[in-house]
């Protein structure tokens, strides 16, 4: 699966310590994050990560043309709700896409825990099902 990690500056210690505890399950997946959270994950895990832009330059944004372009299957993303982000805008955008496109969003530690868990059970085989239907269809 292709997950996207994203951290706002105040919750970055907090997806830090995600990533060491679940790296293990991230570890078989394709890992996407904005600039500075995929810095500090694969500097604490050793994953490997794309890292697009930072956030306010434009990493939401890249991350959502993944999503409107269906190659992304989750986004963990770990907003700060107490303080006021110059990219707002971006951050709202991202959200709706995964709403248009069903893409799971976990915006907080209680979810995407479970998230994690339910992608190690393989909850999300329905992404892989779904996409090897459109690859079929579109080449017909
Ligand atoms: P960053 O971006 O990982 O580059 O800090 C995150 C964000 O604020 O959207």
């Amino acid at each position: 699966m292709n997950i996207a990690l994203i951290a706002h500056d105040k919750k970055k210690d907090d997806m830090i310590n995600f990533s060491i505890a679940y790296s293990h399950i991230l570890n078989s997946h394709q890992l996407f994050a904005t600039g500075t959270t995929g810095k500090l994950i694969s500097k604490a895990t050793g994953l490997n990560i794309h890292k697009f832009q930072s956030g306010p330059l434009g990493g939401d944004q890249q991350i959502g043309a993944m999503i409107a372009n269906n190659k992304m299957d989750m986004v963990i993303f770990f907003r700060d709700p107490l303080t006021a982000q110059p990219h707002e805008p971006d951050v709202s955008a991202l959200m709706r896409l995964c709403d248009v496109y069903q893409i799971p969003l976990a915006t907080n530690i209680a979810a995407s825990e479970i998230f994690l868990h339910g992608l190690e059970r393989g909850d999300l085989e329905w992404r892989e099902i779904l996409k090897e239907r459109q690859q079929k269809e579109g080449n017909n």
